[in-house]
């Protein structure tokens, strides 16, 4: 089968391999779809300290079961499945009170262990949500960020009318803002990037803010009457954006962290105390992928939209490189297998 490997940062090709052989607990799928992410792309950059060398990417894959054993969810041969790619232990702390999402010894798959770039996956057959034939092969992958996104949103217990500022306009950040809007809340998206909130801005997103051409804060108060977001997630990795949060957030409001900073951010702690936050992080995602997959087949999530281009396995490889020195030109590409 074909295996689309990253030898080490910046070499990356389409090699041959054997189909892998599944245990008895395991599903073999036929990968026919898979995203790329922005992870896969800092694995390829060398930028992602969790990823070794060499590595399968790839962990947003959906694909059909060639083989499985019986078992609980009653998934046969011939099903359409998306992989929850989050492996965990099932023994330590968090996995114990079912928040296996931040496991101890969590293992995703193309950061730790390798991931889907590839024709065939062995996976555990009880990390596998069965899809529907309404959505399209190309779509489904975009359920994993989804989740990403969903994730942050119920540690933030967003409710219907409120606003919720988002920095990032990534895919992660988003989706959010979009998801935010099926829950009848208010998105305000934050990026320096202009082409990005332009896109966001077609896919309905209404009010951006890019703080190189706007007060960032003057700008929030505008919009929320002078209350100020009740919520914010981060979901931009960047220092700075990190430590406003604490300003762009409404007292006694709350902030999700998403995104993966580089090195530490300084926060003045009297501020989280002053304004009582609620200060929370937001890692992979927990028993999301139902929810992302009912909002896929809804419509109310329009994968369409946001899937900027459908590559072929082969191409992944200049994808990835192309993905790796323009980012702003692409909002999510998709390999069609
Ligand atoms: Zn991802
Ligand atoms: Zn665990």
């Amino acid at each position: 089968m074909r295996v689309t490997a990253l030898q080490k940062p910046k070499e990356i090709s389409t090699i041959e391999a054997p189909v892998p052989t599944r245990k008895p607990s395991e599903a073999l799928i036929r990968v026919r779809a898979a995203g790329i992410c922005g992870s896969d792309i800092a694995a390829y950059r060398g930028m992602n300290p969790l990823v070794s060398y060499p590595r399968v990417i790839g962990h947003e894959v959906a694909g059909e079961i060639e083989e499985i054993d019986q078992n609980s969810q009653g998934l046969k041969k011939g099903d359409r499945v998306i992989l929850d790619p989050y492996l965990y232990c099932g023994h330590c702390y968090p996995c114990s009170i079912k928040r296996n999402n931040c496991c101890e010894n969590l293992k995703v798959i193309g950061v730790h262990v390798d991931g889907g770039m590839k024709e065939f996956i062995a996976h555990p057959a009880d990390m596998l949500i069965s899809v529907p034939d309404t959505i399209s092969w190309a779509h489904i992958p975009l359920a994993e960020p989804m989740t990403i996104a969903l994730h942050a949103l119920h540690r933030t217990k967003l409710k219907n009318n409120e606003y919720i500022a988002i920095n990032g306009a990534g895919t992660i950040g988003l989706l959010t803002a979009i998801i935010a809007k099926t829950y009848g809340a208010e998105p305000i998206l934050i990026d320096l990037v202009e082409e990005r909130l332009a896109m966001s801005r077609a896919l309905g997103i209404v009010h951006t803010i890019n703080p190189i051409k706007q007060r960032l804060l003057p700008a929030l108060q505008a919009l929320t009457d002078g209350r100020m977001p009740e919520v914010v997630v981060e979901a931009s990795g960047a220092n700075q954006a990190i430590r406003n949060t604490l300003d762009m957030v409404s007292y006694a409001g709350r902030i999700a962290l998403t995104g993966w900073p580089k090195s530490e951010t300084s926060m003045p702690t009297d501020l989280i105390t002053k304004k009582e936050l609620d200060i929370c992080g937001s890692r992979n995602s927990a028993g999301e992928f139902e929810e992302a997959i009912r909002l896929l087949s809804s419509g109310e999530v329009n994968a369409q939209a946001i899937i900027s281009q459908y590559i072929t396995f082969d191409e992944i490889p200049d994808m990835v490189e192309e993905l790796s020195d323009h980012p702003e030109r692409y909002l999510k590409v998709n390999v069609l297998l």
